[in-house]
């Protein structure tokens, strides 16, 4: 269907046909606001990405169309050729992400691309987008980028040609996503482990709460604060190698409770926790025990709303309804202040959870949640 609609464009603005790729978008199970605290995330790549037709043009020239945008770019591989519709530039800098770090090897090509990751709810579009043309470039010229350089390409792009900070999780779970497993990333080491994820009986769906309170950017910063201040603290408290959250015990912790401010604590407190249940989540799927992973997500969600305080009304409204409807776990995705909820559920409580979510959000806030049921899929790749 999709490859259909994109093909169709691709004989249109180019004629013939090249070959298609395609890569995915995300979601973590557990794991939030621990990249920047050395501890770990457990992203997996879904059933909902990019795909794109590709063919080398012989030019030095990128002609890209963006089927679902209804718009087309052109470009040159020098820095003032950067587009300046805004999706045009994911491909752009892809583009020069790769020859600054392979040279000039890059060649020009045609495209047409469209997806089905819906934008800016938190499964990362712009790393589908990124991860599809940096993998297809790769393959087609035959340049022998590994994996791990591939996402960095991806981040790359989007610190600078995109402007937005983004740490590695994204375009990791884009790049390196497979059908079955979820990846333990150790944002520290970026060591990674698979872990097998086939939850018989179970369905995975986010709520989409539709809101993004402007709270967000502050309020990040802020976190990020407390958390370097408690660091110094127990560093100072004869711990001086500690570097990262990642480092402190709980009873470390305890040694600079009073040393720094309650707020502070709490934040930490949070932190350590968090790392400590991703963890525990991965020893659980190893057993099949889905019980404990959705009672993990239901202790992340409390945590991000009463310790690290990033959640919101609307958010917390979506987790107390999962609750009561007998999901077997919800929590905020993301860094909170709006975006999804992701829910295990079991199936013969589905149906039943998504009316009553869709009523009761409804007549609460006035708007209805989007719902985007996801399977967990293979990253980027070739289509034969
Ligand atoms: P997300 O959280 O989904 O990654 P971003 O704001 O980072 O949200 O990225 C969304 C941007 O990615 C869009 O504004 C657009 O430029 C680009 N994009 C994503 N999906 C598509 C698509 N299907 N077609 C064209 N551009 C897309
Ligand atoms: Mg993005």
């Amino acid at each position: 269907m999709m490859k259909e609609k994109i093909h169709e464009q691709f004989q249109k603005h180019f004629g013939g046909s090249g070959d298609f790729y395609a890569s995915a978008g995300r979601i973590n199970l557990i794991g939030e606001h621990t990249d920047y605290n050395g501890g770990f995330v457990f992203p997996g790549a879904i059933d909902k990405g990019m795909m794109a037709e590709i063919r080398l043009n012989g030019t030095d020239r990128v002609r890209v169309c963006s089927v679902d945008l209804n718009d087309s770019a052109e470009f040159g591989f020098r820095e003032e050729d950067a587009p300046s519709a805004s999706w045009a530039r994911y491909i752009f800098g892809v583009c020069m992400e790769i020859i600054k770090s392979r040279g000039p090897l890059l060649k020009g090509f045609d495209a047409a691309f469209a997806g089905d990751v819906p934008l800016g709810a938190g499964m990362s579009s712009s790393a589908a987008l990124e991860s599809t043309f940096a993998f297809a470039l790769d393959d087609m010229l035959g340049l022998g980028i590994d994996k791990f350089e591939l996402a960095r390409i991806g981040q790359r792009t989007e610190h600078n040609y995109c402007g937005v900070k983004c740490g590695i999780m994204d375009q990791f779970a884009s790049i390196f996503g497979k059908a079955g497993s979820l990846i333990r990333l150790d944002c520290r080491s970026l060591e990674y482990r698979y872990y097998p994820f086939h939850p018989h009986g179970y369905r995975l769906v986010l709520l989409d709460s539709a809101v993004k309170h402007e709270l967000a950017s502050s309020a990040y910063n802020r976190r990020r604060t407390s958390c370097e201040t408690v660091v110094a603290a127990v560093k100072a408290a004869g711990h001086p190698w500690v570097e990262f959250l990642r480092d402190v015990r709980p009873e470390m912790l305890e040694e600079v409770r009073g040393k720094v401010s309650a707020e502070d604590y709490m934040r930490a407190e949070y932190v350590i926790e968090e790392i400590q249940r991703v963890i525990d989540v991965c020893d659980a799927l190893e057993r099949d025990d889905y019980g404990t992973v959705g009672a993990k997500m239901y202790e992340t969600h409390h945590g991000m709303s009463r310790l690290y305080e990033v959640s919101c009304p609307e958010l917390d409204f979506l987790n107390d309804l999962a609750r009561e409807c007998g999901v077997t776990g919800s929590r905020v995705m993301g860094g909170g202040f709006g975006g999804c909820t992701i829910n295990l559920v079991k199936d013969n409580l589905y149906d039943e959870f998504i009316a009553k979510a869709v009523r009761e959000y409804a007549a609460r806030f006035g708007h209805e949640p989007k719902i985007y049921p996801v399977v967990i899929s293979d990253g980027a790749r070739k289509l034969e």
